[in-house]
């Protein structure tokens, strides 16, 4: 018998370009006991698990490595593994219904089911709660490009240094500072934090600096490890 199970936690991607942004579900104001609570629920919830095809990855690209790779039902449910992550790392609202039924349900189905988006993509259209869509958060990861102008301030380069602070970039922090000094103009590739600040603040020290967020194509070879953050190029 072929099961039908309601589907919570899907996000857009290629393939279903329609399901929502996870940042338009993000609610600032939570307080931090609801979150536990949650959060026990999801990690608690008797559960049966099925293999996806691949490793998910965070929406939000805050570059956690930890999303897993399976589904979880309880027979009436059916959600992501990595559904956890998105309640505590960003706040993301989830429907009360579901969160009950984690504690209350759980039904034996057979692997043969089908999945059911609507109840999903109707809390998710009433529950706009936040603007902020998950490209344009405050951090990104992408490529940068800084072009010093004649007249730059010796401060920018402490400025691009404190900026570059990211661990996994570190080694390659000095490349980009000998290659900014000496062609004026370097492309790096990182994950920035508080970029919008950084290039006002790069603007009043003669700087120019762009950013281009990566393509969700870029995104999926970084994590294959075929773009290696600290890159360097024109
Ligand atoms: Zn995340």
């Amino acid at each position: 018998m072929i099961s039908n199970l309601i589907g919570v936690g899907y996000w857009f991607n290629y393939d279903q370009p329609h399901f929502p942004d996870p940042g338009t579900l993000v609610k600032t104001d939570f307080d931090v006991n609801y979150i536990n609570e949650i959060i026990y629920l999801l990690e608690n919830a008797k559960t049966k698990s099925f293999s996806q095809m691949g490793f998910s990855w965070c929406r939000f690209r805050c570059g956690s490595e930890n999303m897993g790779n399976k589904e979880l039902t309880n027979g009436k449910y059916i959600w992501p593994e990595g559904l956890a992550h998105y309640v505590k790392e960003h706040k993301i609202l989830l429907p009360i219904d579901f969160l009950e039924s984690l504690s209350n349900d759980y039904y034996e189905i057979s692997d043969e089911y089908i999945i059911d988006y609507n109840f999903w993509m109707d809390f998710c259209n009433k529950n706009k709660i936040s603007k902020l869509e998950t490209y344009k958060a405050n951090y990104d990861i992408g490529h940068l490009f800084i072009e010093l102008k004649t007249n730059y301030s010796e401060n920018s380069i402490k400025i691009i240094n404190d900026f570059t602070k990211n661990e996994r970039i570190g080694s390659k922090k000095l490349d980009l500072v000998n290659k900014l000094t000496s062609d004026r103009f370097v492309r790096f590739i990182g994950r920035f934090y508080g970029l919008k600040q950084f290039i006002i603040n790069m603007e009043k020290n003669g700087v120019l600096v762009e950013f281009l967020p990566f393509t969700d194509d870029e995104y999926m070879k970084y994590k294959n490890g075929d773009i290696v953050l600290g890159g360097i190029g024109k």
